[in-house]
């Protein structure tokens, strides 16, 4: 009798896979049905069963195997085909079905230890609650919740750009090589950092915001 796997077990949850590239690749490649659907049916010799996994996929990453690269206090020694074998193991499709990629540098110790500043929870949770109820009004007609479940007809009606943010997302996809399905995640992360910002309109630098997040489908070793 199959039984749910770990990204069932995730069902409406987080399912956070720490060192990505550690991962067997098929195992990882097996996640990118699922996190299009969010169910995963798994099949038997004698009958197949479906569980729902409906989760929300968190991965970290080094930059390079030592994990120096790009880290001003340390030299990384990893020559480019070792760090091309680690990336590789991660592939293109999958990493397209991330919506959002952020590089985070190490914190130097006196900001460690320091006072904390910037947004804290509670207003960010405000931000949060309040971009959830734009979007519930959004698609009150509609089985879609959230900005990220857009129907290609719904990111037409709710994703319209003036012509200079189309320019912006035309040269974006262009020079950095996107996929159709990384168009469509710019326009809908572009649509909910327009909801944070109270803004009706996608403007100019939202897409910019949005194209930032893509920049593992970038020369990363650059
Ligand atoms: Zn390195």
């Amino acid at each position: 009798m199959p039984t749910p796997g770990e990204i069932s077990l995730s069902h409406n949850g987080i399912l956070f896979l720490d060192e990505l590239p550690e991962f067997n690749r098929q195992t990882l490649e097996v996640l990118r049905q699922p996190l299009e659907d969010g169910h995963v049916t798994i099949s038997r010799a004698l009958n197949s069963t479906t569980f729902p996994a409906n989760f929300v996929l968190v991965a970290s990453l080094n930059p390079c195997p030592c994990g120096y690269r790009n880290d001003p206090r340390r030299e990384c020694h990893c020559t480019i085909p070792q760090i091309e074998r680690y990336m590789a193991r991660i592939s293109g499709p999958l990493l397209d079905r991330i919506d959002l990629h952020i590089e985070v540098p190490a914190v130097p110790f006196k900001e460690l230890s320091g006072p904390h500043d910037g947004t804290s929870s509670a207003t960010m949770r405000g931000q949060v609650m309040a971009a959830r109820a734009v979007q519930l009004n959004r698609f009150q007609n509609s089985s879609t919740r959230q900005n990220a479940q857009m129907t290609t007809r719904e990111i037409r009606a709710h994703c319209r750009l003036s012509d200079a943010s189309m320019n912006l997302l035309r040269t974006s996809i262009q020079e950095m090589g996107l996929s159709a399905r990384a168009h469509d995640k710019i326009l809908k992360v572009a649509r909910t950092i327009a909801d944070l910002a109270s803004s009706e309109t996608i403007l100019s630098e939202h897409i910019a915001e949005a194209v930032q997040y893509r920049n593992m489908d970038r020369n990363w070793w650059g």
